[in-house]
């Protein structure tokens, strides 16, 4: 309730007066609180990996996942993971902040489009455990997640997956730890009608997670699963 209140406020003052820049403050455009400066110097993602979208000087497949490839069928980025949206993305994640989950869906949606990145029968964030969704309240996933669905008009699956075990942190683990880690954390009920759904993440850093997630998709009858990430860190 208070959240559509919050959506109908700000939708009237961003017709009223421009949005701010979310990054500097000067005036925003009238459909994003970003400037047209701050927009130009975004660290947007040019050529990468086809399945993993690690940046490479052309879009091909990287060493990494010709060795080993990963669950995904592709996975697509908008940025790199450097400022300012390591800043946006943090501010996403603790602040709680719906305004950073619109620009930044805006921005990811964009990317899709003018990427044509190919197009799913549904969206679906990565599920955060219960005990997690309960400590921070907010889950930034989702939330970014439902904007670029309103947005390209996608529908957005999220609640036949949930996160099944509470997986140790990933951080400091070696790749092969990571996959042990997160082995069965995903529980999907089965999604017999979808052929092709991508996964919305905000940071794609080694893909563990967003792989352990493809695959529990295509063990629920998921024909193709593909990755969209806000952004894409170095591993
Ligand atoms: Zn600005
Ligand atoms: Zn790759």
């Amino acid at each position: 309730m208070r959240r559509k209140v919050d959506e109908k406020l700000d939708a009237l003052l961003a017709f009223v007066l421009p949005p701010q820049c979310t990054l500097c403050g000067a005036d925003g455009d009238r459909r994003l609180p970003l400037c047209t400066d701050c927009r130009a110097d975004l660290p947007w993602l040019g050529h990468a990996c086809r399945l993993c979208a690690e940046p490479l000087p052309l879009s091909s497949v990287c060493g990494r996942c010709l060795r080993r490839a990963p669950p995904q069928h592709a996975a697509h980025a908008a940025f790199h993971y450097a400022p300012p949206l390591d800043r946006l993305v943090q501010g996403l994640k603790f602040g709680g902040r719906l305004g950073l989950a619109r620009l930044t869906g805006a921005l990811l949606a964009e990317a899709a489009r003018n990427g044509q990145w190919p197009r799913p029968q549904a969206l679906m964030p990565v599920p955060l455990h219960d005990a997690r969704l309960r400590q921070r309240g907010y889950d930034q996933a989702q939330v970014l997640t439902r904007e670029v669905g309103r947005r390209l008009s996608i529908p957005v699956e999220s609640h036949r997956c949930r996160r099944q075990r509470h997986t140790a942190p990933q951080s400091g683990l070696a790749p092969a730890q990571r996959r042990r880690n997160l082995r069965g954390a995903f529980d999907v009920s089965p999604l017999l009608a979808l052929d092709h759904v991508a996964i919305v993440d905000d940071v794609m850093t080694t893909g563990a997670t967003v792989g352990a997630l493809a695959t529990a998709l295509k063990r629920a009858g998921v024909a193709r699963v593909d990755v969209w990430a806000l952004c894409r860190a170095g591993r």
